[in-house]
């Protein structure tokens, strides 16, 4: 018997659910080009504009002049260089956290960080919505995993009353198909009652959220007491690379001593860290980016509804418009890609089943311009569809 791959593949692509990765022909920007065809994008993370900023690529050519360009072994064997620990000592300070530890990938860091903290015999308590990589990780942990009702603390309540072991919660800070914000106030309290820990995954909160940038946790004023472990990741707001876990000192040590996907793997490249650290400092600093993304945010939101488009509870720029049927938003997404926009369809297993959507991502690099076109066009395909589907009927 070999593997039947193709009955796999043509059922997926029966199912609406096949996917393809757009070729991009140019940098991360607002206008990009993809498969050829010029196209004003709203689906990328990159929600400040950072990644392909002129100061950060100086940084990242200073630092691959002075420091090459391979990380060449692990932290702990001779790959952590002096950027990588310079980055920390600034990561943990942004945070307020004694100390910061930095991982290659976002996916690594909650693979290293669950994996370290909890075995068998724990339990971790996850929300259903929470990234793939984090249910990944409680799987892989071994430890009880039980999952509560989405943002919900009672659901949550429940579930600590069974969990036995050391307790771990864990919750995106910003919910990344939906872009609602994880009730932390809510659900910090129900933990501390439990005496268990929080972990926040905030990779869409940091330098979209709070005064500096600094992230979920700044926006509710929560310190360590609360939330014992912080993740972020360097490949959205911050335009680069990476991600990292700020907590304790005894934290940070436990992961050094016992993070598998920290300790088996190549540092990212020292010039990697010495970009991320300049465009740490742009996304502290310089405010404007953030004040503009929210007002983009606002417009959106009010245009989005006088269509009569369903939104949903979202302050963050993840924007998504609840569609519902698979193929009806891959129809939406065809028809604003004729138009000159590119915005992704987010699909099931992704989503729950019957939530497709378009996921509508804002960056500072859009302008008001480019927003109102990306309205208009909405406007005329949403009446497009709702001709298309009246025909069918
Ligand atoms: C993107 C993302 C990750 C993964 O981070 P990478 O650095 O891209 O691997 C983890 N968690 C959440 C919530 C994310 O959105």
């Amino acid at each position: 018997m070999s593997f039947d791959l193709a009955s796999r593949l043509a059922e997926r692509r029966a199912a609406q659910l096949y996917r393809q990765r757009p070729l991009l022909q140019s940098a991360q920007g607002a206008e990009v080009v993809v498969d050829g065809k010029r196209l004003t994008a709203f689906c990328s993370n990159d929600y400040l504009g950072l990644a392909n900023h002129p100061q950060v690529i100086e940084a990242w050519q200073a630092g691959a002049a002075r420091w090459g360009v391979g990380g060449g072994a692990s932290h702990l064997v001779i790959g952590h260089s002096q950027p990588h620990h310079e980055l920390e000592e600034a990561l943990a300070q942004f945070t307020g956290r004694p100390r910061a530890l930095l991982f290659t990938t976002g996916y690594m860091a909650n693979m290293g960080v669950v994996t370290a903290l909890v075995g068998q015999g724990d339990s971790v308590l996850q929300d259903r919505l929470n990234h793939a990589s984090l249910l990944d990780a409680g799987l892989l942990s071994g430890a009880r995993f039980s999952r509560y009702l989405h943002n919900d603390a009672s659901s949550l309540n429940n579930r600590l009353s069974k969990a036995s072991g050391n307790r771990l919660v864990v919750t995106d800070g910003v919910f990344s198909m939906d872009g609602d914000l994880a009730d932390l106030p809510a659900l910090c309290a129900e933990a501390k009652r439990a005496d268990a820990w929080v972990m926040v995954d905030d990779a869409h909160g940091f330098g979209t959220l709070g005064a500096t940038g600094a992230g979920i946790v700044e926006h509710y004023g929560l310190g360590q007491d609360e939330v014992q472990v912080l993740v972020g990741t360097l490949g959205k707001a911050f335009g680069t690379a990476g991600a990292f876990v700020a907590g304790s000192e005894e934290l940070i040590e436990t992961l050094v001593q016992f993070a598998r996907p920290y300790i088996y793997t190549t540092s990212q490249p020292p010039a990697l860290a010495c970009a991320t650290l300049k465009s740490l400092q742009l996304l502290r600093t310089e405010h404007w980016r953030r004040e503009h993304l929210a007002q983009l945010i606002a417009r959106f939101r009010q245009g989005a509804a006088e269509i009569g488009l369903q939104l949903m509870d979202s302050p963050t720029p993840i924007q998504p418009i609840l569609i519902g049927d698979s193929g009806r938003a891959l129809r939406l997404s065809q028809l604003l890609r004729e138009r000159g926009l590119l915005v992704t369809a987010i699909r099931p297993p992704t989503v729950p089943a019957g939530t497709a959507r378009l996921r509508v991502t804002l960056s500072a690099a859009h302008s008001l311009e480019q927003l109102e076109r990306l309205l208009s066009a909405l406007a005329e395909c949403w009446a497009l569809l709702a001709r298309e589907r009246d025909q069918h009927d």
